[in-house]
C-alpha cells in the first residue's frame, strides 16, 4: 500500500490534514531496529557528526508503538521475516518504511542460488516508502531519504532550498 498506509477518510479536512502533515513530517520517530551492517551507517546518521536530528528524524523508539518510521538497515532473512512484519503491524498508522542498502531492497550479495534464507527484496514483506540503494548507503544518503519522505508527507522539500535565480542569463 505504501504512501502512509492510511485509508483516505470518508470525510476529509484539507486544512486541518495540511497542518498535520507538516507536522509528521517534522518530527518523525524512526524504530530503533537494525538487521545487519547497514545498520551502523542507520546509527552514524543519528550521531554527533550527521546529526539526523536537524531534521526532527532522531527520536529513535525502542516500542513499534511510539514509531511511525520503520528503517529496514540490513539482510531480512526468511527466519526474521515474520518479527519484521509483526513489528510493522504494531506501528501506529500513518506510518512509512525506507528499505536502506542493496540486501533490504533485493537480497543484496547473499542474493545468490545456493542462498534459501534471504528474502529478496523487503517490498514482499511491508510497503516500502523510499529506497536507498548501495552496500551500505552512506548516512547522508539516508538523510537524504527522510528529506524524500517529508517532502511526500506533506509536499515541501525543506533542504536544501529550491535555486534562486539573481540574474537574468545574457
Ligand atoms: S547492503 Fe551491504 S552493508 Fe547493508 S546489510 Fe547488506 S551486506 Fe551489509
Amino acid at each position: 500500500m505504501g504512501k502512509g498506509s492510511v485509508v483516505p477518510p470518508l470525510i476529509g479536512f484539507a486544512q486541518l490534514e495540511k497542518v498535520l502533515n507538516h507536522a509528521r513530517a517534522n518530527s518523525l520517530w524512526p524504530l530503533t531496529f537494525g538487521l545487519a551492517c547497514c545498520a551502523m551507517e542507520m546509527m552514524a546518521a543519528a550521531g554527533p557528526k550527521f546529526d539526523l536530528d536537524r531534521f526532527g528524524a532522531g527520536v529513535f523508539r525502542a516500542s513499534p508503538r511510539q514509531a511511525d518510521v520503520m528503517i529496514v538497515a540490513g539482510t531480512v532473512t526468511h527466519k526474521m521475516a515474520d518479527t519484521v512484519k509483526r513489528l510493522y503491524l504494531q506501528m501506529p498508522a500513518p506510518k512509512w518504511v525506507i528499505a536502506m542498502g542493496n540486501c533490504a531492497i533485493s537480497g543484496g550479495p547473499f542474493k545468490l542460488d545456493i542462498n534459501y534464507s534471504v528474502v529478496e527484496g523487503v517490498d514482499a514483506i511491508v510497503p516500502v516508502d523510499v529506497y536507498v540503494p548501495g552496500c551500505p548507503p552512506r548516512p547522508e544518503a539516508l538523510i537524504e531519504a527522510f528529506l524524500q519522505l517529508e517532502e511526500m508527507i506533506c509536499g515541501v522539500r525543506r533542504f536544501p532550498d529550491p535555486p534562486v535565480v539573481t540574474q537574468e542569463l545574457a
